[in-house]
């Protein structure tokens, strides 16, 4: 287990998935019943940009860093105030103090009786993690297997929520074992909403994962994807999210903040690209 999400914090695929993150957690805050979120792999929970594993890639830069482009009275810039309400104040050149990965945004939106729960396996970014968290009563933190926590926390007590699941997807077999583990918490929880977030290296893996869950029983889908620029050039430049059950607003928001985000993180004008397609209700 050689990841460690520090070296990305801020990225491209960081900004794509917490903003949508944001939008959906708001969704569920429009009712007042609780609601649990469940991320499976977690990391530290929140990341300080001024940190020497940060300058060794300066990814924030082609991400958050971007997005002081933002027209904060544009349509986009207003679906987009939450997320950087969150990420907070930045430095002129838009680097944050503190980039909030997933556990820190959804404890920022969680109200009296939501619960959260976080699982890491890496122990030293799992120590950061509960040490983060260990004053909030509503957050459960645990050194588990993401993927056991998946099949054995569903359906949550609340009945009502979100599961992340953010895999570091270093084996090649991460995709297969997605699908698989989705599909056995999914015929435990059919209505929850899941969120399952992937790397485009090969866009047969995509096709699969999205083919899989609508074979596994989803009822309705939403498939949502970001290039920064064209597959060839290298790294992960493509990333995707796959939202089960979403919140029926979604689609319509995705439609808005893809094409703003694109623009603001290609590199190149013209070099990037965004997918909605979706399935169901
Ligand atoms: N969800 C986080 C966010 O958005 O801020 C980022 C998570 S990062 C992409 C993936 C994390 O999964 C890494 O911190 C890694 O140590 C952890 N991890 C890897 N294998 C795991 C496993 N089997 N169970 C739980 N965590 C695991």
């Amino acid at each position: 287990m050689n990841y460690r999400h520090v070296f990305h914090a801020g990225n491209f695929a960081d900004v794509f998935k917490h903003a949508l993150l944001v939008r959906m957690l708001l969704y569920l805050n429009r009712k007042e019943t609780p609601w649990r979120v469940i991320d499976t792999h977690a990391g530290e929970g929140a990341y300080d940009l001024a940190r020497a594993e940060v300058d060794r890639t300066g990814e924030w830069r082609d991400g958050i860093g971007r997005l002081v482009g933002l027209d904060r009275a544009s349509e986009a810039g207003v679906l987009l105030a939450p997320y950087l309400d969150i990420v907070g104040a930045c430095d002129a050149d838009g680097r944050p103090q503190v980039y909030p990965g997933s556990p820190a945004i959804a404890r920022e939106l969680a109200r009296r009786g939501d619960r959260l729960v976080f699982c890491e396996k890496n122990p030293e970014d799992f120590a950061a993690l509960k040490a983060r968290f260990a004053r909030d009563r509503r957050v459960k933190t645990l050194d588990l297997d993401g993927w056991t926590a998946l099949g054995a926390f569903v359906p949550p007590p609340e009945r009502r929520g979100l599961v992340l699941v953010d895999p570091p997807y270093e084996a090649r077999d991460e995709f297969a074992r997605l699908a698989k583990t989705f599909a056995a918490a999914h015929a435990k929880w059919s209505t929850g909403v899941y969120a399952l977030w992937y790397p485009v290296k090969d866009r047969r893996d995509a096709e699969g994962l999205w083919n899989a869950v609508r074979a596994n029983g989803a009822k309705s889908a939403l498939r949502l994807e970001l290039a920064v620029a064209p597959d060839a050039d290298g790294g992960l430049v493509r990333t995707g999210l796959i939202v089960v059950n979403p919140p029926f607003v979604l689609e319509q928001e995705a439609r808005v903040l893809l094409p703003a985000l694109m623009r603001l993180l290609e590199r190149g004008a013209g070099a990037g690209a965004h997918l909605v397609e979706a399935f169901g209700a």
